[in-house]
């Protein structure tokens, strides 16, 4: 249960050349922040994937295509890079799960200690 998706985290323009075109002003790194959603909460995740991507020759550049100069300026980004705090939502489930859990605690806690008897 639960799927792991992402979200654009930040898009920044690169001035590096296109391994693909050698255009200078179509290079954006995309980093993608990773969120946990299931039935019982939503929250961010500390995972990050990074994309790259040139919008003049419409192409993914994978890692393997990149230069020197792309690499440097990607870990300089990696660098200055700061994720999105938690921000845990849980959901109706998540609540009704935790309040049933609590009641049950109570409950079990006063049988125990005598308060109530059957
Ligand atoms: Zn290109």
């Amino acid at each position: 249960m639960g799927t792991a998706n992402y979200f654009d985290l930040k898009e920044t323009n690169l001035s590096n050349n296109c391994p693909e075109c050698y255009s200078t002003n179509g290079l954006t790194l995309t980093y993608k922040q990773k969120i946990i959603d299931n039935v019982l909460y939503k929250a961010n995740g500390t995972e990050t994937v990074v994309k790259m991507h040139c919008k003049n020759c419409n192409s993914d550049i994978f890692p393997v295509r990149w230069t020197e100069d792309i690499e440097r300026v990607v870990a300089y980004q990696d660098r200055a890079l700061q994720l999105k705090p938690k921000s845990l939502k849980i959901k109706p489930l998540g609540w009704f799960l935790i309040i049933l859990d609590a009641f049950l605690l109570i409950t079990v806690l006063l049988i125990a200690t005598g308060v109530i008897t059957f």
